[in-house]
């Protein structure tokens, strides 16, 4: 199909459809695993001029492999950038594009509220290379213009973000961005592009962790970045050729499975959010809920203009503080116990301990991730069996 014809297909169509249709050698409607580390040149010139650049086709998977090729062209076609680059995981695609970016003595302007390995890599990491990073609340834009000076290389956003679901404003920072001549680069792993496209809000660079949503079945770690061909050539040709945080043909492969049921999860997840999140905001032991879904969610108005939808994560606040809720996690029952997110499974952790221990106490407190805070990735099970999980969970809490 060409690409106008498309155009005219809703988004949850073009997820099942993808943008090229069969397999061009041999017509298979799923995409083939190509399990090979190399690929034999016709010639010795031949060989040649694919390592000069000068003709296409693959040399050696870590430098690109068929599978892997089908994956990157369906996230560039649903989030509407150029070209996209798989890798090995959601920090491989990080670092990568960090170290794309930003030379030492640079620095890079983030949100505060980020996910904990992002956040560690940035603060622990980064430091040695002599990269500065500037984690702002981005709630407030002042805190981004403040901070930017001329060794500013890129403004990074996650958004909802990671485990507070705060939203910054997408169109306001692409503006920043363009005025400082910096590319913004935007974490899309909670919404996925179902329900936020920031290349279309202005946005230079998506990145996503593919464990997450776009793989969808919690049996793939992989991350991938969207983008200008420019930039993702040179993010090929030199980061993940250096750093070699390439993904493996059967994980590509699992998330073009992934795709084709990313509408249909992501609906799912969303309508079960809702509910949870209803019934947690009314619940006599919780003390606050976090879902931008919400009207009582501070920036709801902003999640409704920039998103076409809010999620399927739900943060919360428990009466009876961290034993509270350790309680509450070690008691359900249906609702699995584990760190990650956006499995078709539910699944339920303490950000504090686990996924945001990388976190100070006062960069905790800061971005108002609280010991009494509880994350809820809320998965595609029946909503009457998840809340009355967390019904007789939350029964047997003591506050
Ligand atoms: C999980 C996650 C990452 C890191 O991805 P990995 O695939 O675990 O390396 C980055 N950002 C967000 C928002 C995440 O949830």
């Amino acid at each position: 199909m060409e690409n106008n014809e498309l155009k005219k297909y809703s988004f949850s169509t073009l997820c099942v459809h993808g943008s090229g249709g069969a397999d061009p050698t041999t017509g298979a409607i799923s995409i083939p695993i190509y399990q090979s580390s190399t690929f034999k040149f016709k010639s010795a010139r031949h060989g040649a001029q694919l390592f000069a650049g000068e003709i296409e086709g693959y040399v050696y998977t870590r430098l690109g492999n068929p599978t892997q090729a089908a994956f990157e062209r369906e996230m560039a076609f649903l989030e509407g950038g150029e070209a996209a680059l798989a890798f090995a995981s959601g920090m491989g695609a990080i670092s990568s594009v960090i170290f794309a970016l930003c030379r030492s003595g640079e620095n890079l302007v983030s949100t505060n509220t980020l996910y904990g390995g992002t956040h560690n890599f940035f603060k622990e990491t980064l430091p040695r290379f002599d990269i500065d990073v500037r984690e702002v609340d981005t709630t407030n834009l002042e805190n981004v213009i403040n901070v930017i000076d001329d060794k500013t290389r890129l403004l990074y956003i996650e958004t909802p973000a990671n485990p507070t679901l705060t939203i910054t404003d997408l169109k306001a920072c692409a503006r920043i961005a363009r005025d400082y001549q910096i590319p913004l680069v935007v974490d899309n792993t909670f919404p996925t592009p179902y329900f936020q496209r920031p290349l279309q809000l202005g946005a230079d660079i998506v990145i996503h962790s593919a464990t997450k949503y776009i793989g969808g079945h919690g049996d793939t770690v992989a991350g991938v970045v969207v983008g200008k061909k420019d930039f993702i050539d040179e993010l090929r040709g030199k980061f993940l050729r250096d750093l070699g945080a390439v993904i493996s043909p059967l994980n590509a492969w699992l998330l073009v499975r992934g795709l084709k049921t990313l509408a249909i999860r992501m609906e799912k997840h969303q309508q079960n959010a809702i509910k949870i999140a209803k019934f947690l905001q009314f619940h006599p032991k919780i003390k606050r809920v976090w879902y931008p879904g919400l009207t009582t969610h501070p920036q709801h108005e902003l999640a409704k203009k920039q998103m076409e939808g809010f999620g399927g994560m739900v943060s919360f606040e428990i009466h009876g503080g961290r034993r509270a809720g350790e309680h509450l996690m070690n008691a359900v029952k249906l609702i699995t116990l584990a760190v990650s997110l956006g499995d078709v499974d539910s699944l339920i952790e303490h950000p504090a301990s686990m996924t945001h221990s990388t976190y100070s106490a006062e960069e905790l407190a800061e971005c108002g991730i609280t010991e009494s805070l509880v994350r809820l990735s809320v998965g595609i099970e029946d909503a009457r069996d998840l809340i009355e999980d967390l019904s007789q969970a939350l029964r047997k809490v003591k506050v």
